[in-house]
């Protein structure tokens, strides 16, 4: 029986942006994720399929053997840590910045920054960098909101062009990284499925430095 490969991919700009990565290495999902309710989803490939997971949930997937290959931002990558996985392709895609923000003209700070975020653990390596104790607030999403009720003196988020910030009175400050999205290996699957994870890479690393 021929191995199959287990590929981990989130909906969205993930997803949209993979596929003509995809289709070079010949794989075509046979159906849409954005559409269907299946999270298994085949391939005109029949040793390759998908799975749909969380953005967040990615590495931990292919970390725990139940994809070989995923799809994740850098961003989600630094808060996991990357224990378990290769990190061998920038595959140059959605991309933003992890970056600190504020409310335009904001006060000087007294006492301790609170910063709301759902990065905790880069926030806190980058504060820790820069010499500055913080209170970090743990928010799973709308980080924007936090500053405008007061709850928070600054945010960690990703920006793109910075509308959403700027809608809510916002602006960005510090950059904290430049974030893409990279292809992860399970070192394991690198192992046991070398051959076949190898060649994967090839195709896809042929697909980046065309597109
Ligand atoms: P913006 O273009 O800065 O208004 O971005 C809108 C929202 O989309 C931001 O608040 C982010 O949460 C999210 N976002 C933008 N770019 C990315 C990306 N590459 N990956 C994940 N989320 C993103």
């Amino acid at each position: 029986m021929s191995e199959i490969l287990t590929l981990a991919l989130s909906k969205g700009r993930i997803y949209k942006d993979t596929l003509p990565l995809l289709a070079h290495a010949g794989i075509v999902p046979l159906e849409d994720p954005e559409k269907s309710r299946k999270l298994i989803i085949e391939t005109t490939r029949p040793d390759v399929r998908l799975i749909i997971v969380r953005a967040s949930d990615v590495p931990t997937y292919v970390q725990h053997g139940g994809a070989d290959i995923g799809v994740a931002g850098k961003d989600v990558l630094m808060e996991h840590g990357g224990e378990g996985l290769y990190e061998p392709v920038d595959l140059e895609i959605a991309k933003c910045r992890l970056m600190t923000a504020g409310p335009v003209n904001a006060e000087p700070v007294q006492g301790r920054l609170r910063v709301a975020t759902k990065f905790v653990n880069s926030t806190r390596r980058y504060y820790a960098e820069q010499g500055q104790q913080v209170d970090i607030i743990k928010l799973y999403g709308s980080m924007e909101l936090a500053p405008l009720v007061g709850m928070a003196d600054r945010i960690v988020d990703v920006v793109d062009t910075g509308n959403t910030l700027k809608a809510n009175g916002l602006v960005p400050m510090e950059l904290i990284a430049h974030i893409s999205s990279r292809l992860v290996v399970s070192k394991a699957s690198m192992k046991m499925k070398h051959d076949k994870v190898k060649e994967f890479i090839t195709i896809i690393e042929q697909a980046v430095a065309k597109q």
